[in-house]
């Protein structure tokens, strides 16, 4: 018999299992120890004895530290942490900061794809996360989903890229400049292609592929239809970004003569196996929409500030019974990475909009772990519990952000922003605050080079 991969977590101050059991977090358990099998969680508990055989098992101490299930990433570009803070497109709305980025983006190619996609994965998993969906929707110079897929692969991250598509350029009256547009025929064949390539639907699949039109705004009808029959038959999951801002509500209401939700549902793009950025500006029926029929939705608290959209109401969509999840966003609209402050600003937002009580720092850790894994299909991941994937961070709280705290498990208002340490299917991939799969140093040296050479374009 093969012999299992085993490592110890021992001495944790506290876990948040994020388990059905009890409250919100599920059970919280202190002086805890986890176990990891061959990527699996084996065991959950006080005193948890490493494998008999000396040696056998690799034990990390965690006192100290308060472990909580990797978060999960519902919406982002990564391609994007090459522009980021880009003059022209600091102070912009959504569609003139768009018409900024366009000239820029069409300028890419495999190798921006990679680079900047390991730069923004890296980000992730220092501040927790563990599982990510991407959406690239750009394919010049050669550019292929698979460049970031490579990336993916190369650094551990449990990755669920979407092959997005833009087909309607400006001589049609879209916002994208024709350059950046595709035909809606080689848009097609190629997400077969990828899904045919690179989609494992299996339990603790590290890639699982969904088909993604960039939005409505972008494509037209008949693409959205055909994306949605086309993962329908392939068993894939479909993202796009909806209801975003006032802008966007008022280009439905004008080019379909509906409002998002209407458009959506017309087209098939609301179901179990769907989810959508953004949903700002949603309102009550759409909610209710959302909620009966299992759509999810991406909340981007902080693109939603940087960008001036609104507030989402993500308070009316969890009591309506919504599932949401966190995304941080590309990285020209945050400009930031960092899933652990987005939660934050998820919750601060809510209490913005509904007052102190309206979110609390559980909820939205919640929202950032069950609730990601809900939106992307993954009841696999998302919670410390035997048989789950051990998809698990390791936060310090012997440092400056949490000395004084009372609570530990109240990480969203005084704790680290980046873990100690983070196990991916089992694998530390970030140890001791550094990420351990790839140099990093050298990945953002290359990042800042290519930066430099397009910004001198
Ligand atoms: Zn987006």
């Amino acid at each position: 018999m093969a012999k299992t991969h085993s490592t110890l977590i021992k001495n944790a101050q506290l876990v948040l299992t994020m388990n059905d059991a009890g409250g919100i977090t599920g059970d919280e358990i202190a002086n805890c120890d986890i176990l990891i099998e061959d990527g699996v969680i084996a065991s959950v508990g006080q005193g948890l004895a490493p494998q008999a055989e000396e040696g056998a098992t690799e034990v990390l101490d965690a006192a100290g530290c308060l472990i909580t299930p990797g978060l999960v990433n519902t919406h982002h570009h990564l391609y994007q942490s090459l522009t980021r803070a880009v003059p022209g497109g600091q102070d912009a709305l959504l569609f003139g900061w768009l018409q900024t980025l366009y000239p820029i983006w069409s300028r890419f190619g495999p190798e921006e794809m990679y680079v900047s996609a390991q730069v923004g994965l890296a980000e992730l998993m220092l501040s927790g996360c563990t599982t990510t969906s991407d959406h690239l929707y750009l394919y010049p110079n050669g550019s292929k989903l698979d460049d970031t897929i490579a990336a993916a692969a190369d650094i551990g991250m449990r990755f669920q890229p979407t092959r997005g598509s833009m087909s309607i350029g400006e001589s049609d009256g879209g916002l994208p400049p024709d350059s950046l547009v595709e035909k809606e025929k080689a848009i097609l064949e190629d997400c077969i292609r990828v899904i045919d390539a690179h989609h494992d639907a299996s339990e603790g699949s590290m890639c699982r592929v969904g088909v993604a039109p960039c939005s409505p705004f972008s494509v037209s009808r008949d693409l959205m239809r055909d994306a949605a029959i086309l993962a329908r038959d392939k068993g894939v999951m479909m993202h796009t970004h909806l209801a975003e801002n006032d802008e966007d509500i008022a280009y439905s209401l004008e080019k379909f003569g509906c409002r998002p939700g209407q458009y959506a549902e017309d087209l098939g793009w609301t179901g179990d196996d769907v989810w959508h950025a953004h949903c700002v500006k949603l309102d009550g029926q759409e909610i209710d929409l959302f909620a009966r029929s299992g759509t999810g939705v991406a909340h981007c608290p902080c693109s939603n500030c940087r960008l001036g959209s609104g507030i989402a109401p993500v308070r009316a969509m969890r009591d309506a019974g919504v599932k949401v999840g966190l995304g941080v966003d590309g990285s020209a609209s945050n400009d930031a990475g960092n899933l652990v402050l987005e939660a934050r600003q998820s919750m601060l937002l809510q209490r913005v909009a509904n007052g102190a009580d309206a979110m609390s720092a559980r909820e939205a850790l919640h929202i950032a772990t069950r609730g990601g894994a809900a939106v992307l299909g993954r009841p696999d991941c998302g919670q410390l519990a035997v048989g789950k994937r051990a998809d698990i961070a390791i936060w310090d709280m012997s440092g400056i952000e949490a000395a004084g705290s009372w609570d530990a498990a109240a990480l969203l208002l005084a704790g680290p922003t980046q873990v100690r340490d983070l196990f991916i299917e089992g694998r530390r991939v970030v140890a001791t605050g550094q990420v351990t799969s790839i140099d990093l140093s050298n990945v953002i040296a290359r990042q800042n080079t290519l930066a430099l050479k397009l910004s001198e374009a």
